[in-house]
């Protein structure tokens, strides 16, 4: 017999993971606020349910794909008090760290059982069923998890106890963000000093430059033809997205004292520059700000 899951936020990257459920012989009660949100999922075999207190009831897993963490805060209240006792919560929303833990204790409080598991890889990879899911819980929790984590994605680490998802998740974006940045610096500096793009990309791809930012996301078009910078920076990663996620890791920053010199810098790059382009282009765009910003 299927597991039942119910699986609340149906967005972009919710839709197509609960396809992937779906797809891999799970019976799927879903919902929604946006009706056309749950009719897309309907169409991918997911049920829907009139409320996310009715989708939970039945249950034995809950997967939230949410905004933020307000918005899981405010729904727990309401599914805690509807679900079974011992109904597993897997949280893969991307939230504040505190907050995370916040709705870990809430669950356990409420007699039910809870994972924070953010994921990376985009709406591409929603849909090709190759997210990796970063995990913070009891081992337990993760094992019961897993086969759901693997029916939508392509590896599930697990990173520690609650909240050490969405740790994991922050800190390897503050990388990709920083190094983002180092990337589209360089590339503006060598137009500078009359180096071609191709030139730089050859060198520092093989060298000790290389990074994801540089070999897979180049932000300049030309050497790696399937970057954003080839398609007039549509996303990949919103560049809304990236300040999202690096205002979390500036905040966890502030609040444990760790000297962040270059993240809290590059929250604030992010912020600006999202403000402008919001989720309409890719987060590599950030090179055109460097450059029109250049010889001011
Ligand atoms: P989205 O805005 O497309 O989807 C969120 C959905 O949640 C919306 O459909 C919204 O209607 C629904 N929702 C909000 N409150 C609700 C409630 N109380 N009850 C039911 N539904 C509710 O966002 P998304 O792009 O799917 O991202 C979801 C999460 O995944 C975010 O935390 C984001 O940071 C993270 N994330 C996104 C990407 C990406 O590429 N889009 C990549 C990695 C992680």
């Amino acid at each position: 017999m299927s597991r039942t899951v119910a699986f609340v936020g149906l967005g972009h990257m919710g839709a197509p993971m609960a396809a992937g459920l779906v797809r891999a012989g799970y019976h799927v009660l879903g919902h929604d606020l946006v009706p056309a949100a749950v009719d897309g999922a309907a169409r991918a075999g997911v049920e829907p349910a009139s409320s996310a207190a009715g989708a939970v009831e039945h249950a034995e897993v809950v997967i939230t794909m949410l905004p933020a963490g307000r918005h899981v805060l405010d729904l727990y209240a309401t599914l805690l008090s509807a679900a079974r006792p011992g109904t597993l919560f897997v949280d893969c929303s991307t939230i504040d760290v505190a907050d995370a833990r916040t709705a870990h204790q809430r669950a356990v409080a409420a007699g039910m059982r809870a994972l924070d598991a953010p994921v990376s890889g985009g709406v591409l990879g929603a849909e090709a069923a190759t997210l990796t899911f970063m995990a913070g819980g009891g081992e337990a929790e993760f094992a019961e998890a897993r086969p759901l984590l693997e029916a939508m994605g392509k590896k599930a680490v697990h990173c520690g106890g609650p909240g050490a998802g969405q740790a994991a998740k922050i800190c390897n974006n503050m990388i990709l963000g920083i190094s983002m940045i180092a990337v589209s610096e360089a590339f503006v500096l060598g137009e500078s000093l009359g180096l071609s793009h191709q030139a730089l990309f050859d060198v520092a791809s093989t060298a000790s430059g290389q990074c994801w930012a540089l070999s897979a996301n180049c932000p300049v078009p030309g050497p790696v033809p399937t970057s954003p910078a080839n398609r007039a920076y549509r996303p990949g990663f919103a560049a809304s997205l990236m300040a999202k996620d690096l205002g979390l890791a500036a905040n966890a920053a502030r609040s444990g004292g760790v000297r962040a010199e270059l993240g809290l810098r590059a929250a604030e790059l992010y912020a600006a520059y999202a403000e402008q382009v919001g989720a309409t282009e890719d987060f590599s765009g950030i090179v055109r700000t460097i450059r029109d910003q250049s010889g001011e």
